[in-house]
């Protein structure tokens, strides 16, 4: 498994793999003012640790 998270080609996004590939609801939108990236998340445990860097 590894990175629980998956670039959006072509546009500053993260989606979670839960989202992308279990069609599960998007329950937490983020977007960062500082780069401008948005993040799709499932709203479970994630390694989020990794993810925001
Ligand atoms: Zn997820």
């Amino acid at each position: 498994m590894g990175f629980p998270f998956c670039n959006a080609p072509n546009t500053a996004t993260i989606i979670c793999c839960h989202i992308m590939e279990n069609k599960a609801p998007i329950l937490y939108v983020s977007h960062d003012e500082d780069d401008g990236m948005w993040q799709f998340l499932c709203g479970r445990k994630h390694t989020v640790d990794e993810a925001v860097k």
